[in-house]
């Protein structure tokens, strides 16, 4: 039961209508704090993304809020994760989700699809007036003095600021609502890797529920999954990324752009870093040409924050800890933060509770930036292409099967939570 009561509980801004701040209106709302507005920057929220996973720890969540048939409906229970060599040989295949003994499965699924299912849930339970679009927060102010400390949110182009008890930032990697916090951070850190992304009609491939990483160069990797079921014929989305190391940090055009999910590429571009490549089950050049759309993007970050709050405001998924996509765990991490973070709320006042969630996400999720950072399988891969430049057949042949150990280490460091935990935690709903 929240401490608040109904009447007394917190007016609460969320800034940005992502994966994150979708989820967060919908937890506070399940935890009986249902005085909350979104205010998202995108006139519109369109269809944009591509492929992204829901870890079982996210699923979870997301079950508890009752999203469970909807995503399945539209998902992709993914079953293995497989590293093939550019000429088609297995390196490692592991299983996930449910065949790895959590409870829940992972989820494969296009971004547009699970931001709908979120967005229509938030009309729904919370009213349609509950999320503002149009509004890109520009800057916070909060009185600090005696008595209730009240936050200004700033938008753009609106000639008052909203007044919130507290302000959430859940508006991505380039947060206004951060750097109001940190003022002198400057631009996301790019690693000089280049991602080439996109989702194209096609074929099942293997068992219809496998992430396959193929080319196992350090240099150039190739990732592709299906993120929708298979219709009556086998025919899927399947979502792709070839990165590929380009140079050392971030170029000019990025750098002004920051994470934009919008710059376009063509096939050719793309295409030229996998030239002679071949694999019997999957026909990656076919798909990367047949894509109706190929979007770039640098790999980028930022380094860890000493701290996500200031007094009545609070950072929350990429705005707090964005994360490289090599580990598939952004958007399920920013799942996790919501659920904490209301959690908190809905037990503790606003000062306490913000104290743990921030003890009890900020830890973890640093832990994983620097799991991510550490691209731990490309000195396997790359042992792998010294040794067998014209591929195998069999890797037992190139490889001892401990020298997969940094592979296997990888996986794990980057979900962050092992099935026998997470099926042991404790529920994070309320009741209200
Ligand atoms: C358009 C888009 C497409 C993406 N596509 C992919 C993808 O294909 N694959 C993948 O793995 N990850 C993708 N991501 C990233 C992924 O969604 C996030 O890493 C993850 O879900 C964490 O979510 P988040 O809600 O913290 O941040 P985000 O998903 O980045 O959401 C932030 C939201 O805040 C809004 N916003 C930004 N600034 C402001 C502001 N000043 N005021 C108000 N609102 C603001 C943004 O428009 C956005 O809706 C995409 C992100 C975006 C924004």
């Amino acid at each position: 039961m929240s401490p608040y009561g109904r009447k007394k509980s917190p007016s609460i801004l969320i800034a940005g209508a992502g994966i994150g701040g979708l989820t967060t209106a919908l937890s506070l709302h399940a935890a009986g704090l249902d005085d909350v507005l979104l205010v998202e920057a995108c006139p519109n929220l369109r269809a944009v993304g591509a492929g992204i996973n829901l870890q079982p720890a996210a699923v979870r969540e997301l079950t508890e809020l009752g999203l469970a048939e909807a995503l399945e409906k539209v998902a992709v229970a993914t079953a293995r994760l497989e590293y093939h060599h550019r000429y088609g040989g297995l390196i490692w295949s592991e299983p996930r989700g449910r065949a790895a003994g959590y409870n829940w499965p992972q989820y494969s699924v296009h971004r547009a699809h699970l931001q709908d299912i979120l967005l229509s849930a938030v009309r729904e339970r919370l009213g349609p007036e509950a999320l503002v679009t149009g509004g890109r927060l520009v800057r916070y102010e909060q009185d600090r003095g005696q008595g209730r400390p009240t936050v200004r949110a700033y938008v753009a182009g609106r000639p008052g600021p909203f007044s919130c008890d507290l302000l959430i930032g859940a508006d991505g990697i380039n947060s206004a609502v951060r750097a109001t916090m940190y003022p002198h951070e400057g631009p996301p850190l790019g690693n000089g890797i280049c991602m080439w992304r996109g989702v194209t009609e096609g074929s099942a491939f293997l068992d219809g529920r496998t992430m396959v990483i193929v080319g196992c160069n350090a240099r150039v990797k190739a990732v592709a999954y299906p993120v929708t079921p298979p219709d009556g014929s086998g025919r899927c989305l399947l979502n792709w990324v070839v990165e590929s190391r380009t140079g050392d940090g971030l170029d000019e055009e990025d750098a002004r752009g920051g994470a934009d999910w919008d710059r376009a590429a063509p096939p050719e571009e793309v295409l030229a870093h996998l030239r002679g490549w071949r694999s019997d089950f999957l026909d990656l050049h076919g798909i990367i040409a047949g894509a109706p759309r190929i979007g770039r993007y640098p790999m980028i970050d930022r380094d860890p924050l000493p701290g996500w709050t200031d007094d009545r405001v609070v950072l929350l998924g990429d705005a707090a800890h964005p994360l490289y996509p090599t580990g598939s765990n952004g958007a399920s991490q920013a799942v996790v933060d919501a659920r904490v973070l209301a959690y908190e709320l809905a037990h503790h006042d606003v000062d306490e509770a913000l104290s743990r969630y921030e003890a009890a996400r900020r830890p973890q999720t640093t832990r994983l930036l620097a799991a991510h950072r550490r691209l731990e399988p490309d000195p396997v891969l790359r042992q792998v292409e010294s040794l067998a430049p014209d591929g195998f057949l069999d890797i037992r042949h190139v490889l001892p099967e401990d020298s997969l150990d940094g592979i296997k280490s990888c996986t794990r460091q980057v979900t962050g939570v092992d099935a026998t935990a997470l099926n042991a935690r404790s529920s994070w709903s309320v009741a209200v």
